[in-house]
C-alpha cells in the first residue's frame, strides 16, 4: 500500500482505498472562520469516497456519513516492542490512561459515551493494516527505524482509520507513533513531546473525531511542545465524543473481538482462509464490507516546532515511499 504525503504540520488527512485508486484531501475546517466551528467528525463523502471532517454546526461544504465504531466494544492491542524511549508497560500505563479519557467524558447528568475500549495484551504484527479475510488487531506500534510517511519531523503521530465506504462503519483502527524523529517524554517533569497528550489526541482519531480548529481542544491539529495540555479533553472535544457515541443503555455481555477475528500476527504470516477451518472467511455483515467497499483515512498530529531529532545523522533512514 502506498501512501501519500501528509502536508506539514499535519493540517491535513490523507486518505486511500485498500482496494482501488487513491486520493487525497486537506481537513476542510481550516478554511472555515472559527467562530462557527465546534468539533469535527472524520466523514465519507459518497459522491468522491473521500474523507473530509464534518463539523458541528455542520456547514455548507461538509459532505458525507461520519465515521463510527459499529459496535460499543472495541479493542487495542500494544506492539510488543513498544520503543527504546518506552517500555511496553510504560507504553500500557498511558494508552490505558488515554482510552479512559475518551470513555469516561463527562456527557452531562453523569452520563457518558456509551463505549468500552478492552486491551488484548501485547502483539508481534506492527503492521498497520486491515485484512478483509484473516485475523486483525487494532494496533499501536512505536516507529523506532524510521518514519515512513516523510514529514521532516513534523508529524508526531498517525492514526489510520479504515472503514465502509457506504455507511462510515470503522472495521479497524491503528496508530503508529514517530519515536524516529521524536524525543517523547513521561510524566511531568522535563516533558518534551508528551506522549500522554500525543495518545489522548489519537485516541480521538481512533474513536472517529477529526481535528478541531478549536486551539484549546486535544483535537487541535498541532501539538506545542513541552506541553502538556491535551491529556485533559476540552467542552469541545467532550461535545464530540459524546455525540459520536451517545450515552445510552449499559453496555452487557461486551465483545471487543476485531472484526474478522483477533490475530496477533499480521497478514502475511497468517495461514490462508481456507486452510485455518474458515472462521476468517466469514461473509461481511449486511451492509458492505467486501473487497472495494473499505477505504482507509489517516490524520496526524502536528508539531508546532520541529520535532527534535534523536538521530540526526542516522544513516539508511526511510525517506516518504
Ligand atoms: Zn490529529
Amino acid at each position: 500500500m502506498r501512501s501519500s504525503d501528509l502536508p506539514p504540520a499535519g493540517r491535513g488527512a490523507r486518505a486511500r482505498a485498500v482496494a482501488a485508486a487513491s486520493f487525497t484531501l486537506v481537513a476542510a475546517a481550516l478554511a472555515l472562520p472559527r467562530a462557527a466551528l465546534a468539533y469535527c467528525r472524520t466523514s465519507v463523502c459518497p459522491e468522491t469516497q473521500s474523507t473530509a471532517a464534518v463539523c458541528t454546526p455542520q456547514q455548507a461544504t461538509d459532505c458525507g456519513i461520519p465515521l463510527a465504531w459499529p459496535s460499543p466494544c472495541v479493542s487495542y492491542s500494544l506492539q510488543e516492542d513498544a520503543s527504546d524511549q518506552v517500555t511496553l508497560a510504560e507504553a500500557e500505563a498511558i494508552f490505558e490512561q488515554a482510552f479512559a479519557t475518551w470513555t469516561a467524558a463527562d456527557c452531562g447528568g453523569g452520563t457518558n459515551p456509551r463505549m468500552e475500549v478492552t486491551y488484548l495484551g501485547p502483539i508481534s504484527c506492527d503492521a498497520h493494516e486491515y485484512n478483509q479475510r484473516k485475523g486483525n488487531a487494532n494496533i499501536i506500534t512505536f516507529r523506532d527505524d524510521g518514519w515512513p510517511y516523510g514529514s521532516g519531523g513534523n508529524t508526531l503521530a498517525l492514526t489510520t482509520v479504515t472503514y465502509n465506504l457506504k455507511n462510515g462503519e470503522i472495521y479497524d483502527a491503528d496508530m503508529e507513533i514517530n519515536s524516529f524523529d521524536v524525543t517523547l517524554s513521561m510524566g511531568d517533569d522535563d516533558v518534551s513531546f508528551d506522549l500522554l497528550s500525543i495518545a489522548t489526541h489519537e485516541v480521538g482519531h481512533f474513536l472517529g473525531l477529526s481535528h478541531s480548529a478549536e486551539v484549546t481542544a486535544t483535537m487541535y491539529a498541532d501539538y506545542r511542545p513541552e506541553s502538556t495540555i491535551l491529556r485533559d479533553l476540552d467542552d469541545d472535544d467532550r461535545a464530540g465524543i459524546c455525540a459520536v457515541y451517545p450515552p445510552g443503555e449499559p453496555i452487557e455481555a461486551c465483545d471487543p473481538t476485531p472484526r474478522h477475528g483477533f490475530s496477533d500476527l499480521c497478514a502475511e504470516d497468517q495461514p490462508d482462509p481456507e486452510e485455518s477451518g474458515g472462521c476468517a472467511a466469514a461473509p461481511s455483515s449486511p451492509g458492505g464490507g467486501g473487497g472495494g467497499l473499505v477505504a482507509a483515512a489517516a490524520a496526524s498530529l502536528g508539531a508546532l516546532a520541529r520535532a527534535r531529532r534523536r538521530r540526526a545523522a542516522r544513516p539508511g533512514r526511510e525517506r516518504a515511499r
